[in-house]
């Protein structure tokens, strides 16, 4: 493998970094934490073989740890086919990647290697150990009910459950209200499919926690903190004001000749108000404290902090789990409602966000058999065109001047538009104008003319 110094430097770095980590998450981690984009191969006819450097992703580093050609091997068969069995999609045949040593052609020593062939069987196996089959099948796009555990039906306002299907059905799975069930009735309350639900929420999820509205999120939540912190000293000065009274009034008792009896009885009388008064003051001071309890763990803090740097990216990232897009959400999100029996072929959506604001909005539900839930490609490629040279405000603008809709039908955003330019790789940090606004309440309300 003839490769410029470049190419060579990082490679070697990606087989030092597994060895050192043996988690190619961690290694895909670190690598972006550290900036260092990954050389990759076009393989695309326009370009073929020309050298880019990409931005590392999970897939890219496993097809590296995966490939035989850096161990210096020349090999053939990595897969075999079964023309029987074909993709009822695409009409290929299926295809089975083989075990190291089923391999027919295998050259070792064929050209200069990173790793040894000893290695390179090994990470194989380390690969195959580490990688649960869940994870090997990639990180579906668009939710496998996400909102599972934050869903409630809008009708009986019970929790909903996931129903999963099976997977060669390959269809998502629905939340169900269980109330009928339960109530040994036939029908359930109402049951629809989580994917378009999970997918309008996550929009306008998206939407609403965009960097800069977090970012004056955290600066809210400092300066509420700050104020709890000055409310806390000043209600501590009043205790202890009280408390000095209270000793006061005893020590003016305690004095008192006893045989005095109207004296110390008034006495006795003021030091039990001031007792009384320490007392109540206490009772309203828990009960400020209990009122003022932050909702956000330490955790969570640093986790919307996290967030900020780039909401939309981390999301759509290979390397985010499913499992943590559900945290995700929840950092947002107190709860959603859904009723999907009030109006014919829709499902009104409450989401109820932790900050106390509620956003309604109607999702269509998918018709058996469709499931187009993308932003349609007219609209994409137009914001592929028009991402060099204008902003994301103006690219939405000229999207909804041309009747075009997201993919629920409800017009473009410029944080819309931002997280596509994002999720496709053509963010170029520009400035926004027009998006100073971002955390409008009816950012979510569906905008159909
Ligand atoms: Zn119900």
């Amino acid at each position: 493998m003839q490769h410029i110094p470049q190419v060579r430097e990082r490679l070697g770095y990606v087989f030092d970094s597994f060895r050192r980590l043996g988690v190619v998450r961690a290694l895909v981690r670190d690598l972006r934490r550290q900036g260092l984009d990954l050389p990759i191969r076009v393989t695309a006819k326009e370009a073929y073989g020309s050298l880019i450097w990409k931005v590392p992703t999970l897939s890219a580093v496993i097809r590296i740890l995966h490939n035989p050609a850096y161990a210096g091997a020349y090999v053939y068969g990595r897969s075999e086919y079964f023309s029987e069995r074909r993709s009822p999609k695409t009409g290929k045949a299926s295809a089975h990647v083989r075990n190291v040593a089923q391999w027919p052609v295998r050259i070792t020593e064929h050209h200069p290697a990173y790793i040894s062939w000893e290695e390179f069987v090994k990470n194989q196996e380390h690969l195959r150990q580490n990688w649960g089959h869940d994870e090997n099948q990639g990180v579906p796009r668009e939710g496998r009910a996400l909102l599972q555990g934050m869903v409630y039906c809008g009708l009986c306002g019970r929790k909903m459950s996931v129903q999963n299907r099976a997977a060669k059905e390959n269809r998502s799975p629905s939340y169900v209200c269980g109330r009928g069930y339960q109530d040994g009735e036939e029908k359930s309350c109402q049951c629809m499919t989580s994917r378009p639900i999970d997918a309008a929420v996550v929009e306008v999820f998206l939407a609403a926690v965009s960097p800069i509205s977090l970012q004056v999120a955290t600066q809210v939540i400092d300066q509420v903190e700050q104020d709890l912190i000055s409310q806390r000293r000043q209600r501590d000065l009043q205790l202890e004001q009280a408390r000095y009274e209270a000793r006061l009034a005893q020590r003016q008792y305690d004095a008192v000749d006893p045989s005095n009896r109207l004296v110390a009885a008034e006495l006795e009388r003021r030091w039990n108000e001031k007792l009384e008064r320490v007392a109540e003051l206490e009772r309203a001071f828990a009960r400020a404290e209990r009122d003022a309890e932050w909702n956000l763990t330490t955790e969570e803090r640093s986790a919307i902090t996290e967030l900020s740097r780039d909401l939309p990216a981390i999301w759509s990232a290979e390397t985010t789990t499913n499992q943590e897009r559900k945290q995700l959400l929840r950092i947002a999100i107190e709860s959603v409602q859904v009723d999907g029996i009030s109006e014919t072929g829709q499902v009104e959506v409450q989401i109820r966000w932790r900050s106390g604001t509620v956003t309604s909005l109607s999702v269509k539900r998918t018709a058996p058999g469709e499931r187009s839930l993308k932003t349609p490609e007219e609209a994409v490629s137009r914001i592929h065109k028009m991402a060099p040279r204008r902003s994301y405000a103006e690219i939405a603008t000229a999207l909804n001047r041309a009747g075009l809709r997201s993919a629920f039908g409800r017009r473009f955003t410029p944080q819309h538009v931002g997280y596509i330019c994002r999720r496709d790789g053509l963010d170029k940090r520009k400035l926004r104008s027009g998006s100073k606004r971002q955390h409008n309440p009816d950012a979510g309300r569906p905008a159909e003319s």
